[in-house]
């Protein structure tokens, strides 16, 4: 499970099997935050990618 996650309200940003870079989710939410409406930079991702076994 690959997420990205808002470092500004902890919002799941983007979750799912397709890891996709920051770039690609700043152009998918038009380097905003869905939920508090934060601009988003690349490095105020937190992403995280856990092993699903
Ligand atoms: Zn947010």
């Amino acid at each position: 499970m690959f997420m990205i996650i808002c470092s500004h309200c902890q919002a799941k940003i983007y979750s799912g099997d397709e890891v996709k870079s920051p770039k690609q989710i700043l152009r998918l939410y038009k380097g905003r935050c869905k939920k508090c409406d934060s601009p988003l930079d690349p490095e105020d991702f937190s992403i995280e990618v856990r092993e699903s076994s």
